[in-house]
Formats: structure tokens, sequence, C-alpha cells
């Protein structure tokens, strides 16, 4: 999952990007509205942690642009706790959800889980294809049971297969989505993670679908 900080306070900023790292994610950021709207323009988040407060293009007309031009990621407010006309105006403009600061890092974690996979149409934080279960609030992954152990690059991998399970993934859909702008985007290591990830599974969850990319799915092969 790749993210998009947007905080002109360097300091929560960098917070924001470590904590974030640390849990997995693929983190670009930036540190003015004018910035963060081009890349939440041009690159393909999977959401955005966006500050109201921004210099050059302030939040809510970041948001509203995005919006106007059908960005449609899930976006999380930063707001000022004493501000809750902010809270209206961003839900307004096309937030999907708001913290405001000062906030735990824990709940930002929580709400951005939250938002990845309602975004992908899931209800809970479990996950289920076949006899794998993944955990994303845990960040763990059984069979049957037991637990599979997996590098963080072969866990983002599973962890953006799963949420799309049934569905066709490219490669650089994969790509895209799981580094960030300044990550060395070979397409070849996409190959060994997934080559890694079915020795690791049971079962044939990871299909090949010729030309087009990856399935993950515990159904029978389509003809
Ligand atoms: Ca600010």
């Amino acid at each position: 999952m790749r993210l998009l900080v947007v905080e002109d306070d360097p300091d929560l900023n960098r917070q924001l990007v470590s904590a974030l790292s640390d849990a997995g994610y693929a983190v670009d950021t930036a540190a003015d509205g004018e910035e963060g709207h081009f890349l939440g323009d041009t690159e393909p988040y999977d959401a955005v942690v966006l500050d109201l407060g921004l210099p050059k293009m302030d939040g809510i007309s970041v948001l509203e642009q995005w919006r106007r031009d059908s960005r449609n990621m899930p976006v999380l407010i930063l707001t000022a706790r004493e501000r809750w006309s902010d809270k209206v105006a961003g839900m307004d403009a096309g937030a999907d959800d708001y913290v405001a600061k000062p906030f735990h890092m824990e709940e930002v974690l929580a709400r951005l889980r939250a938002l990845l996979r309602r975004s992908a149409g899931h209800a809970s934080n479990e996950l289920e294809c076949g006899p794998v279960v993944l955990d994303t609030k845990q960040a763990r992954v059984t069979a049957d049971g037991q637990a599979i152990k997996l590098t963080s690059h072969e866990y983002r991998v599973f962890v953006y297969l799963m949420l799309h399970r049934d569905r066709v993934v490219s490669r650089t859909e994969l790509v895209e989505h799981l580094y960030d702008q300044d990550f060395d985007r070979d397409s070849n290591t996409v190959e060994v993670f997934i080559g890694r990830l079915r020795k690791k599974l049971p079962g044939n969850l990871i299909k090949t679908v010729r030309g087009l990319g990856y399935r993950l799915s515990d159904r029978p092969d389509e003809a």
C-alpha cells in the first residue's frame, strides 16, 4: 500500500512518515499544498493523510480539486482540535475521515487501516482466502492456524493481492502501489516476491494470468 503524507510541520511530517513506514507502507511526502496536490493528482496512492493548514494551497482546496478531477483515493484529514468547522468543511470537501491534532499515532494507523480495507470493499480486519487468513491489525498471516513468516516486502505484496483478491492485478499496478517514488522500480523484483510467496503459501493461491498479471484466489482456474 502506498500512501501520501501532506504536512508542513517538519517534525510531525517526519513522525508520520516513520510510523507509516514502520507499519509497512510505502510513503511519499509533501510539505506544501501545491506539491501535495501535484503528487495526489499524478501518482496512484491507496490513501492520503492531508493536513488542512498548508502553505501555497490549503488542504480544503487540495481536496476539492482532487475530487473535481475524480481522484477518489481515501483521504484522512488532520484538523485542529478546537476548530470543529474545519472538520465539517473537510468532510464536505470529500474527506473520508479526520483525526484532530494532537493525535496518538495509533489512531492514525487504525483509521488508515479502516479506510484502506473499506475502499477495497472489506468490513473486517481479517481477510481470508481458502486456508489463509490475514490479520491486517496484527500484520499476521496464518494457514490452517499455523503462522506463516513473511518478510516486509513479501507482506506488502500479499496484503495488496489479498485486498484485491479474485481480481487480476498487473505487475505495473503492484510496483506503483508498493514502492515510494524514490524506489528503483524494477518490476522483476515483484516477480521474485511472488515466487517466494508461492513457496510459503499453501496450494495454488496466486495464479499467473498470462499477459495481464496475477490473481489471488482460492477458486479453481477459470478457463
Ligand atoms: Ca499545518
